[in-house]
């Protein structure tokens, strides 16, 4: 008889054996620590049965939901259905076959809550964790812009045994661990993971965040929920929730370095998709990209990069990233171009000690792949702080020289201070030094350089006002092409808390416009359609 899968992997778009896929690596370090792990990927999940395919895990069955919530993956920030998805074969959000319609979604609307009750009903005692960005950031009691209402923690509503928080990896191991030894999913206290629990662990070491219920009935304290969990991140402390009768119990997020992401990365990875040659739009994209580091210093209030990756930097040792690409050369496709070569934002590779080194490593490591036989190209395709840029002007050189495609992208994010300063972005005279700064270097160029920007139309504290002159401001500034996107309140992330509660942290008052007529007239300002 076939030997039972320790663990079963369940997500709603075709697994992808790629370091930049979260699937790819869980599965990867868990059998490198010896464990057999199945995967059941695009399930038709309105049929439970679906679920029984590999039989009952051992240990448990582990939800990965994807890098993105699926409810931005599902509707855009004005609430209207989307029919792409780029995780899926042919960026087509529908089963093949069936006419578009909410349940034949590959990717189910809240995946975590709909995968998690449909694996409950093939197997009534299982023990189910969840991880992934969705997860993470509705552990703590949260904000749904498409339902525009405060939903309670995730592990109620999908009622899991534990929720990772975090990228996971290190997480995931010590759980299959604890799990194999005998532990019971809700016993554990594992850092970086939050479970349900009757009673709240009391000591000092904890931060409490405002209630469930207290934030039902006052929205606002979203606020200090958020700048709760942003303390106790910095602290190291867990923090802990009342729901009711019950506590969302989170443990401190354990450290991540260097070395743990060298091992991560270098594990082996096929580059595929399980179960086709053909290839999803994000495998396309990403299929020769290199992830260099985690975690961003910045501090945008509408980002999750530092809730989930970390408010520091680790970054991967360059031998490990040339080990990547050796190893990539035996890909069938591989044609000697690296297609990016990041993080969140490029050139914070290496700053993990030092935020303000006088050569930037990244330079460094671009020199180094550049110099390389075995590469042809290599391409800065994740956008670059503009700020930072202005630091380090002969880095900015080095990409739009030897490193750019037609386009640098940059995000100012918008054009007017008072919202810029809301957003946490550099002031407007910053993004315009580097717009001298980026022309002066364009002239010396043989090939010009083009400059996209990105900005975010209707964060709280926008009017009217502050979006009517910004094309003419962006076009002055000589920029060649605007990506405008509307604000999406995404759980978790301070820009959703303002947006809930009509201010700032200081509890200064702020306009906030709901209207998705209005949004879209002023997007169509910037950027018509
Ligand atoms: S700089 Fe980019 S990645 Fe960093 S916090 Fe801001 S938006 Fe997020």
């Amino acid at each position: 008889m076939k030997k039972a899968f320790d663990i079963i992997l369940v997500m709603p778009y075709p697994f992808t054996d790629h370091p930049s896929f979260p699937e790819g690596i869980l599965a990867n370090v868990l059998k490198a620590e010896g464990f057999r792990v199945g995967v059941i990927d695009s399930p038709h999940w309105q049929d439970p049965r679906e679920f029984t395919r590999l039989g009952r895990p051992q240990l448990f069955f582990a939800i990965v939901p994807g890098p993105v919530d699926s409810i931005i993956m599902n509707f855009t920030p004005t609430g209207k259905r989307r029919r792409e998805d780029l995780y899926q074969m042919d960026g087509n959000a529908y089963f093949a076959g069936l006419p578009p319609g909410v349940g034949a979604r590959v990717r189910p609307d809240r995946s975590v809550i709909t995968l998690a009750n449909q694996i409950r009903k093939a197997w009534k005692d299982i023990e189910i964790v969840a991880g992934g960005m969705e997860t993470s950031q509705r552990i703590a009691a949260h904000f749904d812009y498409q339902q525009q209402r405060i939903r309670r923690s995730i592990l109620l509503d999908a009622r899991l045994d534990l929720a990772v928080s975090g990228m996971g990896e290190i997480q995931i191991v010590e759980i299959a661990r604890a799990a194999a030894s005998g532990t019971p999913l809700r016993e554990m206290k594992i850092p970086g993971t939050a479970v349900n629990l009757p009673d709240p662990p009391g000591d000092a070491e904890w931060i409490e965040l405002p209630g469930h219920e207290d934030i039902l009935n006052s929205p606002d304290l979203l606020l200090q929920s958020y700048r709760e969990r942003m303390r106790a991140g910095m602290q190291g402390k867990g923090t802990r929730q009342r729901h009711g009768d019950r506590w969302i119990v989170k443990y401190p997020d354990p450290p991540y370095t260097s070395r743990d992401l060298d091992r991560i990365y270098n594990l082996e990875y096929s580059r595929t998709h399980l179960s086709s040659i053909s290839m999803s739009p994000a495998l396309t994209m990403n299929l020769f990209s290199i992830t260099s580091h985690r975690g961003c210093l910045g501090r945008c209030a509408f980002c999750a990069v530092r809730g989930h990756q970390g408010g520091h930097v680790v970054s991967r040792s360059s031998e490990s990233i040339i080990r990547e690409v050796v190893e990539m050369q035996r890909h069938a496709r591989w044609r000697g171009i690296v297609t990016d070569l990041g993080g969140a934002t490029a050139e914070m590779y290496g700053m993990d000690e030092d935020a303000n080194p006088v050569h930037p490593p990244y330079l460094e490591l671009l020199r180094r792949l550049r110099n390389r036989e075995d590469i042809r190209k290599v391409f800065v395709s994740s956008g670059v702080r503009f700020d930072l840029m202005l630091k380090y002007p002969e880095l900015l050189e080095e990409i739009m020289r030897h490193h750019s495609g037609r386009f640098l992208r940059v995000a100012p994010e918008h054009t007017h201070d008072e919202v810029l300063s809301i957003m946490g972005k550099p002031s407007l005279s910053r993004f315009r030094e580097f717009c001298r700064l980026f022309s002066q270097i364009n002239r010396g160029l043989k090939r010009r350089v083009e400059l996209a920007a990105y900005v975010v139309i209707g964060h709280p504290g926008e009017s009217d006002h502050h979006v009517r002159g910004m094309k003419a401001t962006l076009r002055n500034l000589g920029v060649d092409r605007v990506d405008a996107q509307i604000f999406t309140p995404a759980p978790g992330l301070l820009s959703t808390a303002m947006y809930v509660a009509g201010s700032d942290l200081r509890g200064k008052t702020l306009p906030v416009c709901r209207e998705s007529r209005l949004l879209d007239r002023r997007k169509e300002s910037v950027y018509p359609r």
